[in-house]
Parts: C-alpha cells; structure tokens; sequence
C-alpha cells in the first residue's frame, strides 16, 4: 500500500507504517503535481491545508486511492459525498485533539479575562498599564458552550474544575447528566463567556442579533471554524464594547487578511493551533495507523 501524507503525519506513525511495509510519502505536493501524483497512492492523509474538492476528486476517480483520512475533526476541505459517490472512502481521526483544543480555549479565555494578551504587546512597547489592566476572574462565571460534542464536553469539564458554572447548546443533543441545557438564545443572554463548538456550517450562527442579545462584557472564543462568527459583526461588537474580549483561532479565511480584527487590542489570536500539540499529533499519528492497517487488511 502507498500513503502520501501531503501536510505531514507524525514521525512515530510513518516509522511504525514503514515498518510493516506501507510506503509513506510526506513530501507536500502543490495542486497541479498533486493531481498529477495521485494515481500512484491507496491513500491520501491531509490535515487542513490540502484540499480534496471535487476538482481533485475529478483528477483521483478511476485510479488506484481509495482513501482519504483527514489527520484531525474537520471534514470540511475535503468533499467527502463526491469522493464516496466515486468510491473514494472518507474518514478522520475524531477523538484526538480535544484535549488540546478545550486547553487553547482556556488559554484564551485567562489571557483576555486578565489582560495578558495586550500585555505582552504594551510591556514590549514600554507603557507600565498596571492600572488599566484589572481583570475578572473565571471562577463563579456563568460559560456557555455551544455544540457540545467531544471538545465542548472537555471544555466542561475543566471550566468547572476553575468554579465555572457550565450551560450548553447543542443542536441534537440535550440530556446531559451533569450539565443544563438551555435553548441557544437563553445561552447568549446568560452567560459570561461563550465558546463556539459545533462542526463547520454554511451561515454563521453569531452575527448582529445574536450579540444583541448577550451580555455586555461577554467574552467569546472560537476554536471551531471561522464561519461560525461573522467578522464584521464581532469587531462592531468589540468596538460598542459589547464583547470584552474575543478569542479567535480559526478565521473566515485562512491565513487571515483580516488586521483590523488581528490588531484589536482586546482580541487574542492563534492561527489555527487547537490541534498543533505534541499529544494531539501523536494520538492522530495511532488513530492513521489503525485505519491504514484496517484498510491495508481487507
Ligand atoms: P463533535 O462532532 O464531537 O461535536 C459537535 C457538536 O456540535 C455535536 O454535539 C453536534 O450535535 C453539535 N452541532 C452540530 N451543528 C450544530 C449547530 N448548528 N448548533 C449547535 N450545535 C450543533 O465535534 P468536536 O470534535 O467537538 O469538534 C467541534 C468543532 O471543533 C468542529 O468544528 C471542528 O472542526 C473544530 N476543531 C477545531 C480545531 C482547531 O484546531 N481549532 C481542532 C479540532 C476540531
């Protein structure tokens, strides 16, 4: 069998494939050498740089690839109803960066909720803003998850170890042992912090009426997908001071063009790094194994 991980695969996955005689390429192909290259693979790895869209389906139908596995949760670079109408099998490695992800939100909600962000950023410049930069704490805070899959029940878990008061949306799923569910627009009115996890959609699901209805001084992260929030509606946001501070690692478009948005003094970025942890690409790097080996078997 022949895997080309065209955005890199972990080193102990390729080595522990290689191993048991899986030829693995992990050179990255441009669009037009890709298309030209893959009719000599079984299987494709992408994370989210490399697109399987239906132009690279066209050029892989009726050649030797068989399967497509996105090294990570996000299907959405790869059009995986045309792939498998044209018998290309699509899978992803689900379960293992949720951990790293729920961290990095985190990560975002104490540096916007105690000034780090823009600390970094002044200290550096010389200004001591000591006594502007008061904060609030986490603890005792009401945090809305929205879509409460495997991050945003990670998420829960250690927002409440903080003294969160954890409340979720989700969309299908609303029985949850620990935590109360509340319709979407009863999370936006009521909480203090909101983190977005739900899959990638077509439309975004927070624009002007739905900051309308939070809290002023909400702060608000999104690790999900850039669509999810409408830019130009969050930084109007920013700028009313109806949101204290946005935590943004995935963009409308990527890498962003957005600067006025990167800039904003109470906005922390990452350029999508939910996943980018030691852990999380060693964890994907078994899951790949186990799925190649599966395929590699029948
Ligand atoms: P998941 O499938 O386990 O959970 C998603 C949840 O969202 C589900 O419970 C689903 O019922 C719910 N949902 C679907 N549509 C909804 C809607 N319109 N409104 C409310 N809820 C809705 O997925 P996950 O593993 O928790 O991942 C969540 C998101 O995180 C995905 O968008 C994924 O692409 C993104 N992600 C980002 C990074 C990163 O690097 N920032 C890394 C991994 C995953």
């Amino acid at each position: 069998m022949k895997v080309l991980a065209n955005d890199g695969l972990d080193k102990n996955a390729v080595e522990r494939l290689e191993k048991d005689g899986i030829y693995v390429d992990t050179t990255h192909y441009e669009k037009d050498q890709l298309f030209n290259i893959i009719k000599d693979f079984d299987c494709l790895i992408v994370r989210s740089a490399t697109k399987a869209n239906k132009e690279f389906i066209d050029a892989a139908k009726g050649t030797k690839l068989k399967l497509i596995i996105r090294a990570g949760v996000g299907l959405d670079n790869i059009d995986v109803e045309y792939a498998t109408n044209n018998g290309i099998t699509v899978t992803n490695t689900p379960n293992s960066s949720s951990n790293s992800v729920a961290e990095l939100v985190l990560g975002h909600m104490i540096c916007l909720a105690r000034y780090i962000t823009i600390s970094n950023i002044t200290l550096r410049e010389g200004k001591w803003n000591k006594k502007a930069y008061t904060g609030v704490e986490l603890s005792g805070k009401t945090f809305g998850i929205i879509g409460f899959g495997r991050i945003g029940k990670a998420l829960a878990n250690k927002a409440t170890a903080l003294g969160m008061n954890v409340i979720f949306y989700d969309k299908y799923y609303k029985n949850d042992e620990k935590y109360e569910y509340l319709p979407f627009n009863e999370v936006l009115r009521r909480s203090d912090f909101i983190s977005l996890h739900v899959p990638g959609i077509d439309k975004p699901l927070i624009g002007k009426n739905e900051f309308e209805l939070m809290k002023d001084g909400v702060f608000l992260i999104n690790a999900a997908r850039g669509g999810v929030i409408d830019e130009t509606a969050l930084l109007n946001a920013l700028n009313t001071d109806k949101v204290a501070g946005a935590g943004i690692d995935v963009f409308m478009e990527e890498p962003t063009p957005n600067a006025e948005l990167c800039n904003h003094p109470k906005v922390s970025v990452t350029p999508h790094i939910g996943a980018a942890t030691a852990e999380a690409q060693m964890r994907i790097g078994e899951e790949i194994i186990d799925i190649v080996m599966d395929f590699d078997s029948r």
